[in-house]
């Protein structure tokens, strides 16, 4: 009966379990490996600026072999857990600045940084390294943080933002909204703009509280002289709401999805030629 009991208690969760072990396990693996195997790319989200695109904002992607496309929500928390994302991230910066090199001159190219690169030493050494040698202006470089980059070690994040904006490196706060959200990081760090989280952009046009929040970060990001980008933009109704009320920029699906790189080009003719149009 025991035996019975046992079995029938392990057939409940173990199995299951076991799976998703497993299944983390060869992810974990398989993740070692995906710099080398050169599993990784990266797609890139058009950002708008009153009508005109002024950047893209760099976005990571792994293709594993056989479990095809695996979202970053999926790997990096874990290649952040298992110290992969410094190499990750250097590789992301060096793609994305090479990548804009070809844009107009104007844009500007975003690039998001993990909590474990921001903390590894030498990071502004590094990143100005790689600016040098792909010849991409600090100036359009932009590097999205989220608020938890920002938790540990203050006096050093405050020295390494301010060496970043001395160089002329751009710098968002990622999110904002949905995790600490202390108002102290926005008087203590020099960010140049705040993203806020689409998690009150889903629902503007029917929610009021997500209205009276955006509107007062808005107001909040222009009275320190801020720049705002509202993240998850997918109905016209969202983006006029926004423009009513001064929010800067806009990206989200609305404007269009993350670009494979081959798409790109056509896309920055397309929106040059319908903003030459427009000024006719
Ligand atoms: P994020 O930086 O806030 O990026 C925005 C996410 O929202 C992206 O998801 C993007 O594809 C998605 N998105 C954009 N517009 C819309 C929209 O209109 N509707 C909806 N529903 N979603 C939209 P993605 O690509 O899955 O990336 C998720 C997160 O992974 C990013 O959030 C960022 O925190 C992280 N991430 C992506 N690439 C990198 C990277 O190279 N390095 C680091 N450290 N983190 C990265
Ligand atoms: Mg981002
Ligand atoms: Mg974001
Ligand atoms: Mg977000």
């Amino acid at each position: 009966a025991a035996k019975k009991e046992g079995r029938g208690r392990a057939k409940a969760y173990d199995p299951t379990m076991l799976e998703l072990l497993e299944q983390r396990e060869l992810l974990r693996r398989s993740l070692r490996m995906a710099l080398d195997q050169q599993q990784f790319y990266v797609e890139y989200q058009p950002i708008a600026e009153g009508g005109c695109i002024v950047g893209f904002e760099a976005l990571l992607r792994w293709r594993h072999p056989l479990l095809g496309k695996i979202p970053p929500a999926a790997f990096i928390p874990m290649a952040e857990a298992d110290g992969m994302m410094p190499d990750i991230g250097a590789w992301v910066l060096e793609q994305a600045c090479r990548e804009a090199m070809k844009w107009p001159e104007n844009y500007l190219v975003a690039v998001n940084l993990s909590a474990a690169e921001f903390l590894t030493s030498g990071l502004t050494d590094r990143i100005s390294q790689t600016l040098d040698l792909v010849g991409l202006p600090p100036e359009r470089l932009e590097l999205e943080i989220t608020e938890s980059v920002l938790l540990e070690r203050t006096v050093n994040n405050i020295d390494t933002l301010n060496t970043l904006n001395v160089l002329g490196i751009r710098i968002s706060l990622d999110d904002f909204g949905t995790e600490y959200s202390s108002l102290s990081y926005l008087k203590t760090f020099p960010f140049d703009t705040i993203k806020i989280d689409k998690y009150f952009i889903t629902d503007l046009e029917t929610d009021l509280k997500s209205q009276a929040i955006v509107r007062c970060i808005v107001n909040l990001a222009h009275d320190l002289d801020m720049q705002v980008t509202a993240e998850g933009v997918e109905t016209r109704g969202q983006a006029e709401w926004l423009h009513r009320v001064g929010c800067d920029r806009l990206q989200g699906y609305l404007l269009s999805r993350p670009l494979a790189v081959e798409a790109i080009d056509e896309f920055i003719k397309g929106a040059e030629a319908s903003k030459s149009h427009a000024r006719l």
